[in-house]
């Protein structure tokens, strides 16, 4: 199958302003492990659309409660699981945990909303216990396994005359902000089910296949062809820019996802420059490379995976 579709109907709708308006009483979406939800604002604060008029609200995207409490329960397991390891391996096995929850949230608003500090605050909290429990008490627990590295104070690492010490990363000293990464088009409403633009912005939507989110992403929601946004209701296709009869590789370089219209006026384009190509290998001797991969159809209708 060479389609691929979006399926918005499991997507929650909701109405971003009033909860008593939304499906289910919750103001805003969630998408991705993300809430996204909109806050009336006053002229000065508002956001602006693309001609500069005052939209009245403003966008706040940050991790879904859920996606929160099942982070800080990964914290907890870990912690548990090392209840008698040396604190070296608590922290490299939580490090890249914490590294790569920040990171997916990077995008949001987790920071300004203080929800790194939350997941710190929970994590100490974790830590404590796990430091009483082996010193009898919370100070002799403090003295053991905090310490101060440059200005910080409080910092859950190994003792200074280890060969390696190692540090406890903090969620709160990653950046992360919704508004460093492409500009929210703010006039751009979330709760309008748009799939594609959400995926463009934020990587892949567990129904988009993987290649088909990355070119999302990589296009900005928009087919080159006739450079228009995608729309959930439009019937993309992966297309080998230069086509594989002539040598065109199976790399991302080489792809692009386009509308299946569109795709259809550049195959035809395309089997013109395979024909022309063909006619010139003939001309020079050699065989036709098409034919040669058999069962591979000249052009290059491709499947996303
Ligand atoms: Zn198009």
């Amino acid at each position: 199958m060479a389609d691929f579709l979006l399926k918005p109907e499991k997507t929650r709708l909701t109405h971003t302003f009033n909860p008593e308006l939304s499906e289910d009483g919750n103001a805003g979406f969630d998408f991705l492990g993300h809430h996204i939800q909109q806050y009336p604002a006053g002229k000065y604060r508002s956001s602006k659309d693309s001609h500069g008029n005052i939209l009245g609200f403003n966008t706040i995207i940050t991790p879904t409660k859920k996606a929160s409490k099942a982070h800080i329960e990964e914290i907890g397991r870990i912690i548990f699981k090392h209840r008698s390891s040396p604190q070296a391996a608590l922290i490299k096995d939580l490090n890249p945990v914490i590294r790569g929850w920040t990171s997916y949230y990077s995008k949001s608003d987790a920071k300004s909303v203080g929800e790194l500090q939350r997941q710190d605050n929970l994590t100490y909290l974790k830590l404590r216990r796990w430091a009483k429990r082996r010193c009898g008490n919370i100070s002799d627990g403090h003295r053991k396994y905090w310490t101060t590295i440059g200005g910080d104070n409080w910092v859950f690492a190994t003792r200074k005359g280890d060969a390696n010490p190692l540090r406890l990363l903090n969620h709160s000293q990653f950046e992360c902000s919704s508004t460093n990464y492409v500009k929210v088009k703010d006039d751009k409403s979330p709760y309008d089910g748009d799939l594609v633009y959400w995926s463009a912005r934020m990587g892949a939507h567990p129904e988009t296949p993987s290649r088909t989110a990355k070119l999302l992403k990589q296009q900005k929601g928009k087919c080159p062809h006739c450079g228009l946004l995608f729309r959930n209701e439009d019937v993309m296709e992966v297309d080998h820019i230069i086509p594989r009869a002539i040598g065109g590789k199976d790399d991302y370089k080489n792809l692009q996802l386009l509308h299946r219209h569109c795709h259809d006026v550049k195959t035809k384009a395309d089997l013109t420059k395979i024909q022309e190509y063909e006619l010139e290998r003939l001309r020079q001797g050699k065989k036709p490379k098409s034919s040669r991969k058999k069962g591979k159809s000249p052009h290059d209708k491709e499947t996303p995976e």
